[in-house]
């Protein structure tokens, strides 16, 4: 084993306690056992992966680590490499570009107080569309235009050019898409952040921050 490539279409979360991995290839939720937990905990992230395969046999033996690596690859998991993981990716999509393309991210608003000098949004002049709120039922219409299978995709990203949490709604639109079945990501300003709204948020199930 000199290298591997870890699927970018894994989703770790917590199910009666215990971390799972919701496999956006095969569809399955599996549970790890202590070695392949640690071995996708290692190469998440990781550039230089022959490295750490070296320290994983190390701290595992080369026998434990080999039945981990073949546990996760047997599961899609794994792969030898990007081209590899790729095509099983296309071959879950039929080979075919889909009818209805999947969706990164959903623009709540583009308001925002901060003025980070890399974004369009944070420089003065730069952004010359509207500044608003999206409304809900805008975007309830545009859940029932997804595709099926866009909650096996990735999380669905309630943000862009703009400070989500200023949108005076922004738990009721968590909500709208969890009852979809449609797990989220919010990327924030901490400067933004509260227990009001990170506990709304999470209890109408935001996955991710
Ligand atoms: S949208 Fe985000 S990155 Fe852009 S200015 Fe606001 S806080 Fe900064």
């Amino acid at each position: 084993m000199t290298s591997l490539y870890l699927s970018p279409y894994l989703r770790p979360f917590r199910r009666d306690g215990r971390v799972v991995y919701d496999n956006g290839i095969t569809g399955d939720v599996d549970e790890l056992d202590p070695v392949e937990h640690e071995i996708v905990r290692a190469l998440w992230g990781a550039r230089d992966t022959a490295a750490v395969l070296v320290r994983l046999a190390a701290a595992h033996g080369e026998e434990a680590l080999a039945a981990g690596v073949a546990g996760l690859t047997g599961r899609m998991m794994l792969f030898g490499d990007r081209a590899q993981c790729d095509l099983a990716f296309d071959a879950l999509l039929d080979g075919s570009t889909p009818p209805v393309p999947f969706l990164d991210q959903i623009e709540l608003t583009n308001r925002c107080p901060f003025r980070c000098g890399f974004c369009p949004r944070g420089i003065p002049g730069k952004l010359q569309r509207p500044v608003g709120f999206m409304d809900l039922a805008l975007f309830e219409r545009l859940l029932g235009q997804l595709h099926p299978m866009q909650a096996r995709y990735r999380p669905l990203e309630l943000h862009h050019l703009g400070e989500s949490l200023l949108h005076p709604e922004v738990d009721r639109f968590v909500a709208a898409a969890s009852a979809r079945g449609l797990p989220t990501e919010l990327s924030l300003n901490p400067r933004c952040w509260s227990r009001t709204w990170a506990g709304g948020c999470s209890r109408r199930g935001s996955a991710g921050w």
